[in-house]
């Protein structure tokens, strides 16, 4: 739903300017992905106040910034708030092939992030601690309890034992780096990403298609009930993406939530 009112979101500007029928700068779409996003992020979101998005200290990040539509990538590479709550995630829902360029989470405003767990490889680390996993310790953040959301994880795949081969080894949690083939950072820079076992995963790139062209053809052997473990403590999966990557789930909690779309 938030996808199809993203193109009318300009025009719905343009009215209210017009008219002057709103105080409130945003269409009620765009204020609920604000609301969420405030909901999920108590430690540092206060309040959305008109356009803007208030933290706790006072800072005041935009929500949408308004600029000319662009291409699928441009967007990825200049998301803003509003982009990065554009595209519902379907939680806890069957694994179906996702349509062209629907990938609920890919894009993200990168401020928000850099603010919250850290700008540089040396503030992120800082707020590492080590989550037990399997045989493995993982480095993951602190903040947001995305590291206890990760132990939580841990435990409930704990019970199902079949479970196991996916999970386990991990192919890694942080790491300081932008994502392959682009200058965008990957969430695994903040601390909130792990990826699984790769042996049982695929990835859109390994089939050598080009980011935003049609006709990926998806492939993915995560079983559902892993997913939705992940899921249910605030991780989005990138099985869920039209570029899939299907080893990869990240700390997201204003999209992953089942209440969030
Ligand atoms: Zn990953």
């Amino acid at each position: 739903m938030d996808q199809l009112l993203y193109p009318l979101r300009g025009a719905l500007l343009g009215l209210a300017a017009l008219t002057h029928v709103s105080a409130n700068p945003i269409a009620p779409a765009a204020s609920n992905g604000a609301q969420r996003l405030v909901e999920a992020y108590p430690a540092f979101l206060e309040r959305v106040d008109g356009n803007d998005v208030v933290w706790r200290d006072g800072t005041r990040m935009p929500f949408e910034v308004g600029r000319t539509p662009a291409s699928y990538v441009e967007r990825l590479d200049h998301a803003d708030l509003a982009d990065q709550m554009s595209v519902p995630y379907p939680s806890l829902a069957p694994i179906t092939p996702p349509a062209w360029n629907v990938d609920p989470g890919r894009m993200r405003f990168e401020p928000l992030f850099e603010k919250m767990y850290g700008a540089s490889s040396g503030e992120v680390q800082r707020n590492l601690v080590g989550v037990a996993w399997f045989g493995q310790t993982l480095l993951f953040s602190k903040v947001n309890g995305a590291d206890r959301a990760l132990a939580l994880v841990a435990a409930d795949v704990a019970k199902q034992p079949e479970l196991l081969a996916f999970v386990r080894p991990s192919a890694g949690t942080f790491v300081w780096r932008t994502i392959a083939g682009s200058s965008r950072r990957s969430t695994h820079a903040y601390g909130i990403a792990i990826d699984v076992n790769t042996r049982v995963s695929d990835y859109w790139r390994w089939s050598g298609a080009k980011e935003g062209a049609r006709g990926l053809t998806y492939r993915n052997r995560v079983p559902l009930a892993l997913v939705r473990i992940f899921e249910r403590h605030g991780f989005v999966w990138g099985g869920r993406w039209y570029h899939y990557d299907t080893m990869h789930f990240e700390y997201r909690p204003e999209l992953a939530a089942p209440h969030a779309n």
